[in-house]
């Protein structure tokens, strides 16, 4: 060999040497095959990604050593040539290959093949898209998940509710059902024991939901406390139903939150295939409508949605539409009921009670449209103008009929407006434009209220009572609220409700009931209103338990402004100083007015 040759060749080998480190340090891996697939040459990235050292790989096949995968299926190269396996391969193609313990995503990159006489030969660039596979998988769990629980989010749930119409449209004998999940009092929770603890409840109501299902059926939750269930292939409503009362005993059991006792139930509305649903959309909201039915039933139970609740829906839908309308419009009355003095027989003041003068239905009583104004927030705007009617019509009174002492008026205030942060400068406002004394204004506060948010509304219960205003709590008796809890709370007087009062003659339980009511707030310096007296009876048996006012039909129904203001005319009229209704002094004088629950009955009335 010269030494031209000898200097050319040990340059090459240099020169190959180099090029071999060079293609090592590329990250992608490189193979050449031969038209059978076995390797002629691979750089040392390819080594590291199957494992091997380079005389193992040397001669080997290809896809012995790098067994791909492409949705499930292994490349079969004894199917399919691997020349013409290569042709087809697309480079957006990704393909799996399991290494030891991991699974790896590969796409090929790049094929280069080379056809030489009978010879054919392939180079195949393999890049590693691993990471990039594990970032999108990451995002589209994201995309499909709740964080919180891990379980699937709205999204998937329709994606799956949507592939399950879809099929029973062919398969018309299966059937499935939808459960929607709402729970009882869960704000109450969260708010009381903060987020940390309420997020720690939702985990575990989300464990004990999936223990309650098969592992065909999907849950998921679509957000704060609700959660669905998708049960697949059911025998009928009773399955459904069987899981239903399985999770209402699973909730029942009390949680530990970080060594606090915690209870809660669920309402569940369950919506049944078997009614040819076209869009998953419809499924979902029945189910909702029957969660909602379920709540308005009394909580912790479960309904199946049926028609009427879908006519009932809609029928609030439209009712939600007028009321935010009927706002706008000012479409609304106060109505007034006086509030006697049991004692001395003389009109104390009255209660404000709205009334909606519907332009169609005409006169709507508040128990109809009140829930769902509450539920929609609409109360708040409604509320305040209520408080400013009321409080400019008693002033106009106290002016023109004056008094001593000054006649007053109670507005019922929404548990709604506690969360508003400017309730005391509206409230404050609104006794400054009409000129009242808030020492004539009363406010109405259900116990419920105060029990649900204890700490926050007392705190503004105090505001209230330190601007001079009166604190009434109404409905005693139907709320969460004990007798033993009264004492909490900054109130002038109780409100016995009217299911108390108009039992009072026919069970001597209630009787027992009311004068407990009565001495227990004596004690705590309250004093007491009667509601809804409706007989001379219950009167003279509430005078004797000396409860000091009375409210109720037996004196007067509410009356429209001008009826109220007939009566205390006439009542100012009969007494220089202050009104006096004593009721056999008034017989000579009638006034008609309607009864707003029953607008079809007259009602008289003697003053
Ligand atoms: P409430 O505050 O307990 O008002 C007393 C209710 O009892 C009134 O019903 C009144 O008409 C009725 N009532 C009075 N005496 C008798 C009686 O002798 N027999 C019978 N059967 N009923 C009697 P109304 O006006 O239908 O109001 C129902 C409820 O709607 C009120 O109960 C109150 O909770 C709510 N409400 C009324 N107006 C307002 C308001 O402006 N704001 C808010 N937030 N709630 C209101
Ligand atoms: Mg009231
Ligand atoms: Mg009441």
């Amino acid at each position: 060999m010269s030494d031209y040759s000898a200097t050319l060749i040990s340059h090459l080998r240099a020169t190959l040497g180099k090029m071999e480190v060079a293609l090592g340090a590329i990250g992608d891996s490189i193979v050449w095959t031969d038209s059978s697939g076995r390797i002629q040459w691979s750089n040392s990235t390819f080594d590291r990604l199957v494992a091997r050292q380079r005389f193992d790989i040397l001669g080997a096949s290809l896809l012995d050593l790098l067994p791909l995968k492409q949705e499930g299926q292994h490349i079969d190269a004894q199917a399919h040539p691997l020349i013409k396996v290569l042709q087809q391969i697309k480079t957006t193609d990704i393909y799996e290959f399991k290494q030891s313990d991991k699974t790896l995503f590969l796409e090929i990159s790049s094929v280069w093949i080379e056809f030489k006489g009978q010879e054919t030969s392939a180079v195949l660039v393999i890049h590693d898209v691993t990471e990039r596979k594990q970032a999108e998988e990451q995002l589209l769990y994201h995309a499909f998940h709740d964080s919180l629980t891990g379980l699937p989010n709205r999204a998937l749930f329709m994606e799956r509710l949507g592939y399950v119409v879809e099929s029973t449209k062919r398969h018309k004998a299966q059937l499935f059902a939808v459960l929607f999940i709402d729970l009882d009092r869960f704000k109450i929770i969260n708010d009381s024991l903060g987020h940390t603890l309420g997020d720690q409840l939702l985990i575990g109501i989300a464990s004990r939901l999936k223990a309650c299902l098969r592992p065909t059926d999907t849950i998921a939750r679509l957000g704060g406390d609700e959660f669905t269930i998708l049960l697949e292939d059911i025998k009928d409503i009773s399955d459904a139903v069987h899981i239903a009362d399985r999770i209402q005993a699973q909730l029942k059991k009390h949680f530990d939150l970080g060594g606090q006792e915690v209870f809660t139930t669920a309402s569940i509305g369950i919506a049944l295939s078997a009614r040819n649903y076209e869009q998953p959309e419809a499924l979902l909201r029945d189910a909702d409508i029957a969660m909602y039915r379920a709540k308005a039933l009394g909580k912790a139970r479960f309904e199946i949605f049926n028609l009427d609740m879908h006519t009932r829906a809609v029928a609030m839908l439209q009712l939600e539409t007028d009321l935010r309308l009927a706002i706008e419009r000012e479409e609304f009355q106060v109505h007034y009921q006086p509030i006697v003095s049991l004692k001395t027989g003389t009109i104390t003041g009255f209660e404000a009670l709205v009334r909606w003068q519907h332009p169609q239905r005409g006169l709507i009583a508040p128990d109809e449209f009140i829930p769902l104004a509450e539920e929609t927030g609409l109360i708040v705007p409604l509320g305040y103008w209520v408080l400013r009617e009321a409080c400019h019509q008693l002033k106009l009174w106290q002016t023109q009929y004056p008094s001593s002492p000054p006649l007053t008026v109670s507005v019922n205030i929404s548990g709604k407006h506690f969360s508003e942060p400017d309730l005391i400068p509206q409230i404050r406002q609104i006794l400054q434009n009409t000129q009242l004394n808030p020492q004539s204004l009363r406010l109405e506060i259900t116990e419920s209220v105060l029990m649900e948010n204890t700490e926050s509304v007392v705190s503004i219960l105090l505001q209230l009572k330190a601007m001079d205003i009166q604190l009434y709590m109404d409905d005693f008796g139907t709320g969460y609220s004990s007798l033993s809890c009264l004492h909490r709370f900054p109130i002038d007087t109780l409100k016995i409700d009217r299911s108390f009062i108009s039992t009072m003659d026919v069970d001597s339980k209630n009787l027992k009931i009311v004068q407990t009511i009565i001495m227990l707030a004596h004690n705590l310096d309250m004093d007491v209103i009667a509601e809804g007296i409706e007989t001379e009876d219950q009167q003279a048996k509430l005078k004797n338990l000396e409860c000091e006012y009375g409210q109720g039909y037996f004196f007067s129904p509410p009356l429209a402004a001008v009826a109220a203001e007939v009566l205390i005319a006439k009542l100012y009229a009969s007494s220089s100083s202050e009104p006096n209704c004593e009721a056999s002094e008034y017989k000579s004088a009638q006034i008609e007015v309607d009864i707003p629950q029953k607008p079809s009955r007259r009602f008289l009335i003697c003053l």
